[in-house]
């Protein structure tokens, strides 16, 4: 794998409109570092643990970004630095969020995660659950988060039929809410696997690991 290579590739492809997140997940520093020589900036990181333990030895213009299951608790460990956090799924957290972003004197972004894949995922909310969120007068009163876009995650399947439309019905949402008091900045959908459907269907961020890292198999 050329870390460099792939990621350049990655950027005469993409459209301008569309942010290139690398997940490094899993993949040492030293490999997240030959991506930063190639020019990449935001990284995307799943756990808590290995974000942070990433951030204090890389360049300290990386903007890390949080895509996996952020529990309460640790929120204080990424509030100092971290610059979108996808994986929001529920008011009690994002209160949380905004609390120690406050501490820090931050406003610190975030995305609706929305549960879109019709097989048993364990996180993320249905287009409901973040509707009732986004108009209730608690989400309001936090002035210390804001809520740029929505992330989903489509089945893990060969279908790309389903694939397409789980991807047009969170674009179809996305557009939606700039009814209710949310202005629509961040469509983060698309991985390694089926990035090229999302961006047809309106995605304007990225997600790839293995494409630009090798598979962690
Ligand atoms: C691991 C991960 C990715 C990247 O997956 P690849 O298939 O390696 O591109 C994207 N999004 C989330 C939420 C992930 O956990």
């Amino acid at each position: 794998m050329n870390i460099a290579e792939n990621i350049l590739k990655f950027k005469q492809e993409l459209p301008e409109s569309v942010l290139l997140l690398a997940v490094s997940k899993t993949h040492s520093a030293d490999l997240v570092m030959q991506a930063y020589k190639a020019g990449q900036r935001d990284f995307g990181e799943n756990k808590v643990q290995e974000l942070i333990s990433k951030q204090v030895q890389l360049p300290a213009d990386i903007r890390w970004h949080l895509i996996g299951h952020l529990q309460s608790n640790k929120v204080k460990y990424i509030a100092p630095f971290i610059s979108l956090i996808h994986s929001v799924d529920s008011l009690g957290l994002l209160e949380e969020i905004n609390k120690q972003a406050l501490k820090n004197n931050r406003i610190i972004d975030c995305l609706l995660q929305i549960y879109i894949a019709g097989e048993e995922t364990k996180y993320g909310l249905s287009f409901e659950e973040a509707r009732q969120i986004l108009i209730s007068d608690a989400f309001r009163n936090l002035n210390n988060i804001r809520i740029t876009g929505l992330m989903g995650m489509a089945s893990n399947t060969e279908d790309q039929n389903l694939i397409r439309s789980e991807f047009r019905g969170l674009h179809d949402f996305f557009i939606q809410l700039s009814h209710v008091n949310f202005k629509p900045e961040i469509l983060s959908m698309g991985m390694s696997s089926d990035y090229k459907i999302a961006i047809e269907e309106g995605s304007t961020l990225i997600r790839a690991g293995s494409l630009i890292f090798g598979s962690r198999i």
